[in-house]
């Protein structure tokens, strides 16, 4: 623990952020780290694994150098469809003009448009919607002869080379990952990431399978898997996926493109409540401060969506381009620190979540589930200063976390990829190198440490929670500590 606060962070909602070439050094990642990341998101729809790697490497460089744990979420493409090469590069399109799919890539017009997904020309169908460009274009096909698929644009733009093509409404053959999604997912397993997200999930069987992928690797290393929710089929098998999940990602890019954009903030709504019914932890994600990319300031509308993420009961908010390929990544990053600071006090009153809920956290005895809702609810009744929760698996973590108290918490464990997973879970410090086997040693070892750097003084009070005498997976010690 390094000699200074180690819990004073005013924050409980949790930072996810999108590493690229605006935080490539390891100076920028440690700002960044300081200004409140606990989680950055490798994207790997952009880039080879070799660069994903040295991405990697720093982000654990920097976590070394400023001695607090951080967290690795490797994010696969999934089926994303995406155009080939449009001659020139772009072609402006207006209300109905007529462009033509066809097989392959070779297209020496921009009228006619190729796709990287090959099947496409055998999925679609007369009537179906196509959205390109992140939903800004919008054709409507007329006819499909398995060779040409002739379209209609039913709302003009400008089209670029390589832009999204999502097909709402459409049922995909598509497999759920790529032989790339794969090669990926072993090489993130292998690297030692701590969450793998799998983008545009169906199906809970989507995601039982990349988990027998990292199983298969017989790594020790076994990332968490994050279901992200873009698809209106998802939505459909909803309370499965998140199930068969550790976490979820609201991705509103897709999403608001593949689901009616109006309907978006309900099915924001929904998503958390059905993580919060499951105890799985939950990011929001996508333009959150989009302005931000090129602002050193949010609009009043970015912030207020932050804020009614932080109310609608989310664990994470998550910034992509604004820290990736942004002007002004740190201020970013403050920025959604500042929002959550401000808000926070806020959900007691606004959340339609109440800290006791009974709901059962998965792999987790009843017996911890209720020491921890006891844990918290002491620890506010007695004014403490501090909650410590030895766990170690870190689903101890995730049940307090999930009770949504105020009092700071540390999480302490005796695995490295505990600490970094606890790093999602909101309102809880991970503390590395904590004695987390004997209470008393662990008592005094951050009674210690907090003592010289000021965070207790004599009189104060302190909440544990930890197992003892039983298996340690059972947390059946809730003690109550007077400094
Ligand atoms: C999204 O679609 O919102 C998302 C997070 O995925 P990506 O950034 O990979 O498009």
């Amino acid at each position: 623990m390094p000699n200074k606060s180690v819990w004073k962070r005013e924050s409980h909602t949790k930072i996810v952020s999108t590493a690229g070439p605006a935080c490539d050094s390891i100076e920028k990642l440690q700002e960044l780290i300081l200004a409140g990341v606990d989680v950055f998101r490798l994207n790997t729809a952009h880039g080879s694994s070799e660069q994903h790697q040295v991405r990697l490497d720093r982000i654990r460089a920097a976590e070394k150098r400023v001695g607090q744990p951080v967290a690795v979420l490797v994010d696969l493409a999934g089926p994303k469809m995406r155009l080939g090469t449009i001659p020139g590069g772009q072609v402006d399109l207006i209300i109905g003009d007529q462009v033509t799919f066809i097989r392959g890539q070779e297209t020496d017009d921009p009228h006619v448009l190729t796709c990287v997904y090959e099947p496409l020309l055998d999925e679609l169908e007369a009537e179906n919607r196509v959205m390109l460009a992140d939903g800004t274009v919008a054709l409507r096909v007329i006819s499909n002869d398995g060779q040409r698929a002739a379209c209609v644009v039913t709302q003009g733009g400008t089209l670029r080379s390589k832009q999204g093509v999502n097909l709402p409404g459409v049922k995909l053959k598509a497999a759920a990952m790529s032989d790339l999604d794969r090669a990926n997912a072993v090489w993130a397993v292998g690297a030692g990431a701590d969450y793998i997200s799998l983008s545009f999930v169906r199906t809970a069987q989507d995601i039982l399978d990349l988990k027998s992928l990292i199983a298969g690797t017989k790594s020790g290393n076994a990332p968490h898997v994050i279901a992200k929710i873009e698809k209106p089929e998802a939505l459909d098998n909803l309370e499965a996926i998140v199930a068969a999940s550790d976490g979820i990602m609201v991705a509103r890019g897709d999403l608001g493109v593949e689901v009616d954009i109006a309907e978006i903030a309900i099915v924001q709504k929904r998503i958390v409540a059905a993580c919060h019914r499951a105890r799985k932890p939950v990011i929001i994600a996508t333009q959150m401060l989009d302005s931000m990319h090129h602002s050193r300031i949010p609009t009043r509308a970015e912030a207020t969506d932050v804020a009614n993420a932080i109310l609608d009961g989310a664990d994470a908010c998550m910034l992509s381009g604004e820290t990736a390929i942004g002007e002004y990544p740190v201020q970013a990053v403050e920025m959604m620190h500042r929002i959550a600071v401000s808000t926070e006090p806020l959900l007691h009153t606004y959340s339609r979540f109440t800290s006791d809920d009974k709901h059962p956290t998965p792999g987790v005895s009843p017996i911890t589930d209720a020491a921890a809702r006891s844990a918290g609810r002491l620890a506010e009744e007695l004014g403490a200063k501090l909650v410590i929760v030895a766990s170690s698996t870190g689903r101890a973590a995730l049940s307090l976390s999930k009770n949504r108290r105020f009092v700071p918490t540390i999480g302490v464990s005796d695995s490295l990829s505990s600490l970094r997973r606890m790093c999602l879970y909101w309102g809880v410090i991970p503390v590395p190198e904590a004695p987390a086997h004997e209470d008393r040693e662990l008592l005094d070892y951050v009674i210690g440490r907090a003592l010289e750097a000021g965070d207790l003084k004599k009189g104060d009070r302190i909440i544990l929670l930890s197992g003892t005498g039983l298996p340690t997976s059972r947390h059946n010690v809730v003690l109550v500590h007077e400094v």
